[in-house]
């Protein structure tokens, strides 16, 4: 039997031009990432951890090196191919939720499946079900500013699960809320990872939430030192 990852990245190199030279974001980059796995991207500002979330995203292609999606190769791939795959596969959760004013929360989910071809009534009786999932049926029908922070950041975990993706990028999901709605976020991540059995990359600042997560990566100017198990 062959299990593929959801995620691998191979030997990723990404240089970004910088005057009349490069910078070298990522140096030689590799991962994987299981399914069901919560792995947390710790290191200092500039280390490359959004280069990697963003090269995993398929949002930038990598100078040199594989980026492997649930067994495809996306380096081969041209842009509507990868766009295709990134909207099925993809789920991408930012620090900022980047929702739409005027849509209630429930529309939020409903709208980002529309790219994808869904009925407007399967797409709704999923949106139903995944706010229930983070906590949020009783405010499906509250717009945005109706709503707190980690409610905010609840929605946007929602319309990241819409598409049922096999992996999950997580960029600093908890620094825009206070000590106690971050935990319950990142115990929220750690939860829908194990429930739709997604592999999770999560960049964090905050080593505290590093004993919920099952495996920690450290990255320093652009390379990534061996993963190890959490709490190890
Ligand atoms: P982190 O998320 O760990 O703070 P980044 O991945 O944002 O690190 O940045 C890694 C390096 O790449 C930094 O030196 C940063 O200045 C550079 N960089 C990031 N994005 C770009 C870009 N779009 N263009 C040029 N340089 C970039
Ligand atoms: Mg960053």
């Amino acid at each position: 039997m062959t299990t593929t990852a959801p995620l691998t990245l191979v030997n990723v190199t990404l240089e970004y031009p910088d005057g009349g030279g490069t910078t070298t974001a990522l140096d030689r980059v590799s991962l994987t990432a299981e399914a069901g796995q919560l792995v947390a991207l710790v290191g200092p500002s500039g280390s490359g951890k959004s280069s990697l979330l963003a090269a995993a995203a398929t949002l930038v292609r990598p100078t040199s090196g594989q980026v492997i999606i649930d067994g495809t190769d996306t380096m081969g791939l041209g842009d509507k191919e990868l766009t295709a795959l990134r909207r099925g596969k993809v789920g991408i959760i930012f620090q900022q939720p980047n929702l739409l004013p005027s849509l209630t929360a429930v529309e939020q989910l409903v709208i980002s499946d529309h790219l994808r071809g869904k009925s407007a009534k399967a797409a709704t009786a999923r949106a139903a079900e995944l706010l229930d999932v983070v906590g949020l049926s009783a405010s499906a029908g509250k717009l945005p500013h109706q709503l707190s922070g980690g409610q905010r950041q609840r929605v946007n975990i929602a319309r990241a699960l819409m598409g049922s993706p096999r992996v999950l990028l997580v960029d600093e999901p908890t620094a825009a809320l206070d000590h106690e709605r971050s935990a319950s976020i990142i115990a929220l991540l750690r939860q829908v990872t194990n429930e739709f059995s997604v592999a999770t990359v999560m960049v964090t600042h905050d080593t505290e939430f590093v004993p919920l997560t099952d495996v920690v990566a450290t990255m320093r100017d652009g390379k990534l030192t061996t993963p190890v198990l959490a709490g190890a």
